[in-house]
């Protein structure tokens, strides 16, 4: 079956469209440049820039794909997690080509689909694999063992997601928004083990409640007040060292955690994903980690890794094959939707 996969949960509109695991396009337009503006992103000027770009995407990916509408044998949307605005112009948009043509509709977990997309890459998953999905909202440790029907989430951020972290250490060494790509541009001329960075709930006294939890607003806290200190002093901020030994914090805690992870529930397939699997210190201690322990890494290339369409309609593939039920055409879009729930 021919999948329209619909994106639109934060900055990026995102469309594609997917058959079985062979992707045929993937439009994206991103609005970031109207929130680099503001430093952040403003729901409300997301969805606009949502509402111009949608039906413009939604007749690129069509076109570019050289396939008609009617084609199309369902439609996937993002249902959550996202901002609501900007879920819902999407979830309409949907439901508009669904109820047009006649076609099931399948509101999906946007989180799930950034491991998801990894199929249209690497191939069909194996029966059981782990997942890490770490992105501007979200740091979690998910147990997949089918994507389409049943995902276990064995820890999560408590409070600040990866990507996050970096946006924020980014704008404390005034780099430009988002800081994420520019703190790892900088980190690859730096000392990672210049400055020893507290590692988030790897004390002992956490194991036990927190084994695959992550934390990093203390990190980033570590991190200000270092400058702080700096600055006080008089002294110069080696800026390339600060961010090196913060980024290997960040990679450290999440790659220890999650190959951990791996070999308690005896699972040898690791797929990392979201916006933040672009970081290239992860990306690099991940290969050498898994390597050491003998787990298959699969990371997509970058472009797959921040938000786009062919997330969703590969998670809506996904979905179609397993013979889950369609959606209500209502679909109830939901800001924090838990990442267990892969489908509405
Ligand atoms: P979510 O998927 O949880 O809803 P999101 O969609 O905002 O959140 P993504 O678009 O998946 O997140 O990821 C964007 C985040 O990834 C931003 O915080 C950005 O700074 C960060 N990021 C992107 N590239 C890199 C990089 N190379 N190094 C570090 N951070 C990066
Ligand atoms: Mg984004
Ligand atoms: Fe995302």
């Amino acid at each position: 079956p021919l999948i329209l996969g619909i994106e639109s949960s934060c900055d990026e509109t995102g469309v594609a469209l997917v058959r079985g695991n062979d992707l045929l396009i993937d439009a994206v337009a991103s609005s970031v440049d109207e929130h680099a503006r503001f430093g952040g992103i403003i729901p409300e000027v997301a969805s606009r820039a949502h509402l111009e770009a949608m039906v413009p995407t939604i007749e690129r990916a069509i076109a570019g794909a050289g396939v008609t509408l009617a084609e199309v044998d369902a439609i996937a949307v993002t249902a959550g997690p996202g901002l609501v605005g900007p879920l819902t112009v999407g979830a309409s948009a949907a439901k508009a080509l669904a109820v047009a043509l006649g076609k099931p509709l399948y509101g999906v977990n946007h989180v799930v689909g950034h491991a998801a997309v990894d199929q249209l890459v690497h191939g069909e998953f194996p029966e059981r694999f782990m997942a890490l999905v770490v992105s501007g909202g979200h740091s979690s440790l998910l147990l997949v063992d089918d994507i389409a029907t049943k995902v276990d989430e064995l820890g999560s951020t408590l409070d600040d997601a990866a990507g996050e972290a970096f946006d924020k250490v980014g704008r404390l060494l005034g780099l430009p928004y988002p800081g994420g790509p520019h703190v790892d541009c900088l980190a690859r001329e730096g000392d990672p083990l210049a400055i020893r960075f507290p590692r988030g709930l790897t004390a002992s006294k956490d194991q036990a409640k927190h084994m695959y939890d992550f934390s990093f607003s203390g990190l980033k806290t570590a991190v200000a007040r270092w400058v702080e200190a700096h600055a006080d002093a008089g002294k110069p901020i080696p800026a390339a060292d600060v961010a090196a030994s913060f980024a290997f914090a960040v990679a450290d805690v999440l790659t220890a955690k999650t190959i951990a992870a791996c070999k308690r529930n005896d699972v040898s397939t690791l797929v990392v994903g979201g916006g933040f699997s672009a970081n290239s210190q992860l990306r690099e201690l991940a290969a050498a980690r898994c390597a050491e322990a003998g787990i298959t890494l699969r990371i997509p290339p970058i472009r797959f890794c921040t938000d786009n369409g062919a997330m969703i309609a590969a998670l809506g593939s996904a979905v179609v094959r397993a013979g889950v039920a369609p959606s209500s055409l209502d679909i109830p879009v939901d800001s924090s939707m838990p990442l267990t729930t892969i489908t509405v």
